[in-house]
């Protein structure tokens, strides 16, 4: 055991460099400038490279509330594990969440640039910070430096395995705890490698009472484990910079995902021996997903809709998706939006209690709905925006169709857009080019075309007689009225329910007649209403389409 004189000399060898005081550090943070309700949150993901949809979901939590409650909400960055990071993570991670409309206050900006007062916003320039701290607590005997190898580690396991006990460094195994003076300096002395653990003081058979925002009443068993705070690489775990950190830079609660909350007690225990107070956690379950009749967590390595780019190269509608992640967080979403279609979800009163806390199914058949009904709500010039912006990196053929015909564009965008019987036939921006090909004839020419099974007489029959009628001023009714005289003309039945009784005394239904008209202009047997495509495509575009198809036949 080693005295307190004994623990200062080893905190004053360790760190000769560190000059501040843990005072000094808390003159660098002052509390800041605001009142209770204004909620102080962060996000702090690391930059590996790979920003998941459950990194969406996260941020989006901590951006409305911080936003609604005219707060702050910052973007830390933990680099600590270096194995994991990659070039350009920040940027990917600030430009992934800049395509879902989720901004920071504070932080980091870029690989090299950041904004705010409470900075470094990157965990690696911290390290003068951390280090404050571990010399405080190797000083106070409350952290200790640990010289135990690889294997010396692996060896503890096996033995912990044999003896059929928890494994883990910590009590009578946590071999390093109570070395003497002579034995730490001789290891230090020799320069070998160490790691600065937490001394911990507590007893696995307590249990500790907490209220977790979204969980509710909670109770985890008391912390025995010295966990490493420090790593031989001189960087903190995230057990250690999470306090500290999150303490200096005033966040009101952590908002975090749930694989952490197996460390809650940990953390508790490290609040405690800094003299920090408690922050309060929102451990948020992760989106899982439907797999073979079971759920399983959204996977980066099996799903394809786990990755953020997903959704930006296909051309989800943001808005559609972040609508989506909201209604996961709060069921009542939904019925707030039919009750209140003109706002935007910064107005939403998100609720934490009433999160889902088994773990969220994410659906992407529902969340292709909730897209198609944000697109149906938008004005034909507000798909073109988006699509066009959408064009502008992923389709270039698009974007050039977009750009130099811009109010065929949007009257195209707008058929079916108006009135009674409102379309939602697009879920993403990527179904744009489908939507706008039969209106371009170079497009057209290239596009795949569905065929009749009609006689071709019958077909050029009809055609033709549509051809002689064909009239641009027509109303919807007229136009109708003489696609009806036609197909009477030619044995087709007016009326639906005479047709079904005797289906054999005619040649087919009106709509029939329709069909061929629909696909010697369209090469499609659904589209939007035939009526309104034509009066889009107008009608020099009309008679050629026609004569076109009756020529190939
Ligand atoms: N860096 C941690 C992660 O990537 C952050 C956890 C937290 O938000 O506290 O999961």
């Amino acid at each position: 055991m080693r005295t307190e004189q004994e623990n200062i000399q080893i905190a004053q060898l360790l760190f000769p460099e560190v000059k501040e005081s843990v005072e000094d550090i808390f003159k660098r943070y002052p509390k800041r400038n605001l009142n209770e309700e204004q909620l102080v949150l962060r996000f702090a993901p690391s930059p590996t490279g790979f920003l998941h949809i459950g990194n969406v979901y996260t941020s989006l939590v901590g951006y409305l509330l911080s936003k609604r409650s005219n707060g702050m909400f910052l973007l830390r960055i933990e680099d600590t594990d270096k194995e994991r990071e990659v070039e350009n993570g920040i940027s990917a991670i600030v430009n992934g969440l800049k395509g879902f409309g989720i901004h920071f206050d504070e932080g980091m900006k870029n690989e090299l640039e950041s904004e705010g007062e409470y900075g470094p916003y990157i965990q690696s320039q911290r390290i003068d910070i951390y280090k404050v701290f571990a010399r405080d607590l190797v000083s106070k005997g409350k952290a200790y430096l640990c010289f135990a190898t690889p294997e010396e580690l692996e060896e503890i396991r096996e033995k912990q395995t044999s003896m059929k006990v928890r494994t883990g460094y910590y009590g009578e195994f946590a071999k390093w705890r109570n070395a003497s003076f002579d034995e730490v300096m001789k290891n230090l002395n020799s320069g070998k490698p160490f790691v600065i653990r937490l001394y911990s003081n507590g007893n696995i058979e307590n249990k500790i009472n907490s209220v977790d925002l979204i969980k509710g009443g909670v109770t985890v068993s008391e912390n025995d484990m010295d966990a490493v705070l420090l790593k031989s690489d001189g960087l903190p775990t995230y057990h250690f910079a999470h306090p500290i950190d999150d303490t200096l830079m005033g966040i009101s609660f952590v908002t975090r995902g749930e694989e952490w909350f197996a460390s809650q007690s940990l953390h508790m225990e490290i609040f405690k021996v800094l003299y920090f107070k408690q922050l309060q956690y929102a451990h948020i379950s992760p989106l899982m997903k439907m797999d073979e009749g079971g759920k399983r967590k959204l996977s980066k390595r099996k799903d394809p809709e786990a990755a953020v780019s997903f959704y930006l190269e296909n051309g989800f509608p943001i808005e559609g998706v972040k609508e989506y992640l909201l209604n996961i967080a709060n069921s009542n979403f939904s019925d707030w939006r039919i009750q209140n279609p003109e706002k935007g979800i910064v107005e939403f009163d998100l609720k934490l209690e009433k999160f889902n806390k088994a773990g969220a199914l994410f659906d992407i058949t529902k969340l292709n709905d909730v897209c198609k009904e944000y697109i149906s709500r938008l004005s034909a010039k507000q798909v073109y925006e988006y699509a066009l912006e959408w064009a502008r990196e992923y389709d270039s053929r698009l974007f050039e169709k977009l750009t130099n015909h811009k109010d065929y564009s949007i009257e195209i965008l707008n058929i079916e857009r108006e009135g009674e019987k409102i379309r939602k036939d697009i879920v993403k921006w990527s179904d744009v080019p489908y939507q706008m090909e039969l209106f371009f004839d170079d497009m057209y020419k290239d596009m795949k075309k569905e065929s009749l099974d009609m006689s071709l007489d019958l077909q050029k029959d009809i055609l033709n007689e549509y051809l002689d009628t064909f009239y641009m001023g027509d109303s919807a009714p007229e136009w109708f009225g003489k696609i009806k005289e036609i197909g009477i003309k030619n044995g087709f039945c007016a009326d639906y329910k005479e047709y079904e009784k005797s289906p054999k005394k005619y040649k087919g239904k009106i709509g029939d007649v329709a069909m061929v008209i629909r696909v010697a202009i369209t090469g499609r047997k659904q589209t939007p209403d035939l009526y309104q495509v034509i009066q889009v495509m107008g009608e020099n575009r009309i008679r050629e389409r026609i004569k076109e198809y009756i020529n190939s036949l």
